[in-house]
């Protein structure tokens, strides 16, 4: 017998959920371990008629210093499954993007090792069409198995759009994702290993961040940018501009979100002054 109590949290912080380690705590959290779990969850967003958010492994938001009120839903424990089926590979949304990578090429399979090092979930790489190296999840996406107003249904790739981090998804929640591959004729592994020594030297990885915090603007590099205004290193509170990246802001010294957000908007207003563009957020920043 399912006891909703064991698996809907109350007032568990956010900051153990995110890869920038910082925000309040959520009224409720859940993780659904299946998709039972997962309509009864559904079943008490409903009679409580509670706001919710979804989140994977939590690398491209950042929450409110006071936290959510209402239910994050994480689907990081939907990671049961990963199968390969010739060339298509079906995975669960809570398996790590960067795991599925590695078994397609242990598999022989190419086609996403580009992606290499992303640390998000499969969930979370449809959501925000995740993308390195001229490769973007959208094209090798095959189906999206969705969870809509209580129901589980399967949709074609081409039923979504996509677009420079952005798709069509709302407020369907991703169960599993497959992918057309190919099968393997150059040497993903070395491509694969190319990619993760790349970020390395150039991402500051041992410091809590969210990855790049800006799309890339028509034409130029938010980095660039970044840097030409004088903003590497700049810091607020706990939160700076990476001296090694200029479009990771860093969480260096117990930021809080405020920081953070404050560091965003200053980053903003002063590459606007000073070249006339706007710079839009790839990181999505949670209300309360
Ligand atoms: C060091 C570092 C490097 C990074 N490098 C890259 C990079 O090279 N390229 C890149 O594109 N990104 C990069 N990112 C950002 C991030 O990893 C990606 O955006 C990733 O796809 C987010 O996945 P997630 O599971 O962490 O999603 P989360 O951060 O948990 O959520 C992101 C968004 O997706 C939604 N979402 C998550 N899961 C689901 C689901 N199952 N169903 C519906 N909606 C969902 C959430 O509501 C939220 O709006 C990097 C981040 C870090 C920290």
């Amino acid at each position: 017998m399912l006891d909703l109590n064991s698996i809907i949290k109350s007032n568990e912080p956010l900051s153990k959920h995110c890869s920038y380690k910082t925000g309040g705590p959520a009224r409720f959290f859940a993780e659904p371990k299946n998709n039972l779990e997962l309509m009864l969850i559904w079943n008490f967003l409903q009679e409580k008629k509670l706001r919710y958010l979804v989140i994977g492994n939590g690398t491209n938001v950042l929450f409110d210093d006071a936290g959510f009120d209402g239910l994050i839903l994480s689907l990081k424990k939907l990671n049961r499954f990963m199968i390969i089926d010739k060339n298509i590979l079906t995975a669960g949304s809570g398996i790590l993007l960067d795991d599925m990578v590695l078994f397609s090429i242990i598999n022989n399979l190419s086609g996403i090792e580009h992606l290499s090092g992303i640390p998000g979930t499969v969930g979370g790489a449809i959501y925000m069409n995740a993308g390195a190296f001229d490769t973007e999840i959208k094209d090798v996406l095959y189906s999206v198995e969705i969870f809509k107003d209580g129901e589980f249904t399967t949709l074609k790739a081409s039923e979504l759009s996509f677009s420079y981090r952005k798709s069509s998804i709302k407020d369907e929640i991703v169960v599993s994702g497959s992918f057309k591959l190919n099968f393997a004729k150059n040497d993903p592994h070395k491509i694969r290993d190319d990619i993760l020594n790349k970020r390395g030297e150039k991402q500051p990885l041992e410091y809590p961040s969210c990855g790049s915090v800006f799309k890339r603007p028509p034409g130029t590099y938010a980095g660039k940018l970044i840097e030409e205004c004088g903003l590497k290193g700049f810091s607020i509170g706990g939160a700076k501009v990476s001296e090694k990246h200029s479009n990771f802001i860093i969480n260096f010294n117990n930021a809080s979100s405020k920081d953070i957000k404050d560091l965003i908007s200053h980053v903003k207003m002063v590459v606007f002054q000073k070249t006339g563009i706007m710079l839009e957020e790839e990181v999505k920043i949670i209300e309360r």
